[in-house]
């Protein structure tokens, strides 16, 4: 049956100057595809532990994925090294190298022998194509021995060519001989220990498919994984699963995959009623907006919004009386109310969320860390804001103050 292993590249991650981030993407992307990853490698730029790590790793697995190394620098070695172990010469891909030969002309700098190499593949690999970089990626099949994928080591050029170039090459390649189909489950609003509670009997006793639960910052996520025999199954046996699943927690499920974050779920379901948003943050600081607007498509929804900071800024901004601010405090029902529902007013949208209170360390206005009113004014609907106590650190204080936001929108 059909594996993956996973090799990072780069003395920098050795030396615990950087961490290895690319891995963990790589493999949940395989996973995505009904990959099973095995194994995870780390190495330096080092030509023989290299070879050695790839002679070990082809020895086990049928599809090795490599990132970094695939730059101009003497030190970036991959490609040479697979092809050596392959007995395969590296040639170049024409369309690439013009490529460089371009960024270079443009830039009136001379090219260096080492530019070429980043325009090399092993000979009867795939090139493929980096769109957001110079150097090529490679996927060398062999129907009898082991398949080589190679990315660039920069996480975004090796994001950009996985996603895009890669993984529907994997995905054809091995279409049916996956031993495993996984769904991914997001939950919000709940708790792991909760979740794991409320769903412990089949977490126990449930062998195909089988639960996984992975606690995250702000979510829960289930992964569920069965092993059968062949797609059409293995898709029943997941949706018989999910909807035992649906049935106990489903008010938390809010969405489905690696890309259907809770901003981008809000973003999409307000986008699709053709509503639109808009927000004012106090302790929140703006962080709110930048993850609205970080979400393709965002600009249908969202307008636009206000940071007031200071309790002047609430008034100046967004004409709250001062008296109320007086009367009840920032941190407060009222003012929560009165931001949202003032921001509604002025930008003119169908809904309107706001945030304020004590992001910490210190308690401000005698409400203790953590204390935060999230306000939401809507048409149709009574002004209301809802109490939260985050018991956390500043910044996850105000990140759980921005998730919750979503997952208010969401309810
Ligand atoms: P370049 O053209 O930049 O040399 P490359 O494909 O040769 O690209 P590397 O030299 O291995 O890649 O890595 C470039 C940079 O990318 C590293 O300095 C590091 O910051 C980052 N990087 C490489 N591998 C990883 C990884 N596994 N996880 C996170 N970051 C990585
Ligand atoms: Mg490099």
């Amino acid at each position: 049956k059909m594996h993956a292993e996973v090799i990072a590249v780069g003395t920098e991650m050795l030396l615990g100057e950087i961490t290895d981030t690319n891995s963990q993407v790589i493999s949940e992307g395989l996973a995505d595809l009904g990959i099973n990853v095995f194994y995870h490698n780390l190495v330096g730029d080092n030509e023989s532990r290299m070879a050695e790590v790839i002679r070990l790793a082809a020895s086990r697995s049928d599809l090795v994925v490599i990132s970094g190394g695939l730059g101009p620098t003497p030190d970036d070695l991959t490609k040479q090294v697979v092809a050596r172990y392959l007995g395969r010469d590296l040639i170049v891909d024409e369309k690439a190298m013009t490529k460089i030969k371009d960024f270079f002309a443009r830039r009136e700098r001379d090219m260096t022998p080492n530019n070429k190499v980043q325009a090399m593949y092993i000979d009867g690999a795939v090139s493929l194509q980096n769109e957001v970089g110079l150097a090529v990626g490679n996927y060398y099949h062999d129907e009898q021995g082991t398949d080589f994928l190679l990315l660039p080591g920069l996480p975004h050029e090796m994001k950009s060519m996985f996603e895009t170039k890669a993984k529907p090459l994997l995905a054809q390649q091995y279409k049916g001989q996956q031993v495993l189909n996984s769904r991914l489950l997001r939950f919000f609003g709940i708790g792991e220990s909760n979740l794991v509670t409320k769903l412990s009997d089949l977490i126990e006793k449930q062998k195909n498919p089988t639960i996984a639960p992975y606690a995250k910052e702000n979510e829960v996520t289930l992964r569920l994984t069965a092993s059968g025999s062949s797609d059409v199954d293995d898709q029943e046996l997941l949706d018989e699963l999910e909807a035992k699943i649906q049935k106990r927690v489903g008010q938390y499920l809010y969405g489905h995959g690696e890309n259907n974050s809770l901003p981008s779920v809000v973003v999409n379901k307000l986008r699709k009623r053709g509503l639109t948003l808009s927000a004012s943050e106090s302790l929140t600081g703006g962080s709110f907006q930048a993850a609205i607007t970080a979400i393709p498509g965002a600009s249908n929804v969202f307008p636009g919004g206000f940071v007031t900071y200071a309790a002047e800024q609430k008034e100046q901004l967004l004409h709250i009386d001062p008296k109320l601010i007086e009367q009840y405090g920032v941190v407060s029902e009222e003012t929560a109310g009165a931001m949202a529902e003032q921001t509604r007013q002025i930008i003119k949208t169908d809904y309107a969320v706001s945030f304020t209170g004590a992001a910490g360390p210190d308690p401000l206005e005698g409400q203790s860390a953590g204390t935060v009113w999230i306000g939401l004014a809507g048409k149709d609907m009574p002004t209301r804001a809802k109490l939260y106590h985050f018991p956390y650190d500043r910044q996850r204080v105000r990140s759980s103050a921005v998730m919750t936001g979503f997952g208010l929108l969401n309810d």
